[in-house]
C-alpha cells in the first residue's frame, strides 16, 4: 500500500518507522529539516533547543523505543531540581531524535502540501504524490486550512473532534551568553511571570558554549504573539535579569511558536476522517512528545 505522511515530526516519524517495513511510505514536510517542534538551533558556536526541552516516558511502548536511543547515547536523562522524576532529552539536541528516526525513511523536505484531490497530494513546489492512505500530523488549524483548500467536507462529528483540540502559543528566546548561568540543575520553572522556563543549554550538555533557551508563559505569549518580537524579547530578558544579567548576553534570537503544547486534546490516539485520510499528532491522546509518538504508533498498528 502507498502511504503518504504529512509532517516529519515525532508523530509522522513514529508512524513511518512502524509502517515502512510493509508499505511504500513517503513523508512530506514543509520544513528544511525533520523534527517539527522537536527543534534545535545553532547560534554561532552555541546550540539551543528551542521547541520541546525534554519529555517524560510513561508507556511501555515509548519506554522500549527510548531505551534503544539511550543505549545508542542519542537520548540522555535530566533530573531537574523542581521535578521528582527524571526527564529525557536529545543528548546533542532534541532534533537528533527525529533525525535518527528519519535515517532510513523516504523524507521529502521543503514540500508544503497545499491541496488533496482524488488521492493525490499537491505541494507548493508543483510536485504531486499519489497515495492509497494519507496520515496528516499537522496542527489542527493548519489542517482545517488544507481541508478547506481541498474542498473536503467536514461533518458535525469531525468538527467536534477538531474543536476538542487546542494549542498554546509560546514565544521562545535563545540567547548566546558570555559565561554559563548559575541556575542549579540547568533548568528553572517560574510562575506568574512573563517567563515560564529557562534552560541552560551548556549545563544541559547540548551546547559547547554558553547559551540559554527562555520560554514565555502561555498567558504572556498569547498577549504578545502579534507584537514586535524584539520588544517582547527585551521585556522577557529584563524579567529574568536575576538569573541572566544584561551584561552576560552576547546576542539573542526569538521564535514565535503559534502551536506549542496541545493543551486540550481528542481522547483517542488518532482519528479517521475518511476512507483514506487519517489524523494523528500530539492533539490526539496524551499529548506532548510521548503522546505524538503513541499517536503515530497506535495508528500504524491499526493500519
Ligand atoms: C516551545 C515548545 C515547548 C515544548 N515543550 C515540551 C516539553 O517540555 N515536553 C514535551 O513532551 N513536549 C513539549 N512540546 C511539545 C512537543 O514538541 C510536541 O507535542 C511534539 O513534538 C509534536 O509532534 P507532532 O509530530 O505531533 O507535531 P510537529 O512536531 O509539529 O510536526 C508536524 C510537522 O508537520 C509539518 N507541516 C505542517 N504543515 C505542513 C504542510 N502543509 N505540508 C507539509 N508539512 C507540514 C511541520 O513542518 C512539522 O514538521 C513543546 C513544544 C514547543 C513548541
Amino acid at each position: 500500500m502507498k502511504i503518504l505522511i504529512i509532517g516529519a515530526g515525532m508523530a509522522g516519524l513514529a508512524a513511518a518507522n512502524f509502517l515502512a517495513n510493509e508499505h511504500e511510505v513517503t513523508i512530506l514536510d514543509k520544513g528544511r529539516g525533520v523534527g517539527g517542534r522537536m527543534a534545535t538551533r545553532t547560534l554561532g558556536t552555541a546550540i539551543a533547543d528551542h521547541g520541546a526541552q525534554y519529555f517524560s516516558v510513561q508507556s511501555d511502548a515509548f519506554q522500549t523505543f527510548i531505551d534503544q536511543l539511550l543505549a545508542e547515547k542519542i537520548v540522555d536523562t535530566w533530573q531537574l531540581p523542581q521535578r521528582s522524576n527524571k526527564r529525557f532529552f536529545g543528548s546533542k539536541g532534541m532534533k537528533m531524535i527525529p533525525k535518527k528516526m528519519a535515517e532510513k525513511l523516504d523524507v521529502q523536505l521543503n514540500e508544503k502540501v497545499i491541496l488533496l484531490k482524488d488521492n493525490i497530494a499537491f505541494t507548493e513546489t508543483g510536485n504531486e504524490y499519489a497515495f492509497d492512505k494519507i496520515i496528516i500530523t499537522i496542527p489542527i488549524p493548519q489542517l482545517k486550512e488544507l481541508l478547506q483548500n481541498s474542498a473536503i467536507n467536514i461533518n458535525e462529528t469531525d468538527e467536534k473532534v477538531f474543536e476538542s483540540i487546542q494549542y498554546e502559543p509560546c514565544i521562545a528566546l535563545m540567547a548566546v551568553l558570555k559565561s554559563p548561568t548559575q541556575i542549579a540543575g540547568g533548568g528553572i520553572m517560574l510562575e506568574n511571570q512573563p517567563v515560564a522556563w529557562i534552560a541552560d543549554n551548556f549545563q544541559k550538555g547540548i551546547s559547547p558554549t554558553p547559551s540559554v533557551t527562555i520560554h514565555a508563559s502561555a498567558e504572556y505569549s498569547k498577549q504578545q504573539l502579534e507584537n514586535n518580537l524584539t520588544e517582547v524579547a527585551t521585556e522577557m530578558l529584563q524579567s529574568v535579569e536575576k538569573w541572566i544579567p544584561a551584561e552576560q548576553i552576547e546576542s539573542f534570537q526569538v521564535h514565535r511558536w503559534r502551536y506549542s503544547l496541545a493543551s486540550k486534546r481528542y481522547e483517542q490516539a488518532f482519528y479517521q476522517l475518511s476512507e483514506s485520510i487519517y489524523l494523528a499528532g500530539d492533539g490526539f491522546g496524551i499529548g506532548n512528545v510521548e503522546g505524538a509518538f503513541l499517536s503515530g504508533f497506535e495508528l500504524a498498528k491499526t493500519l
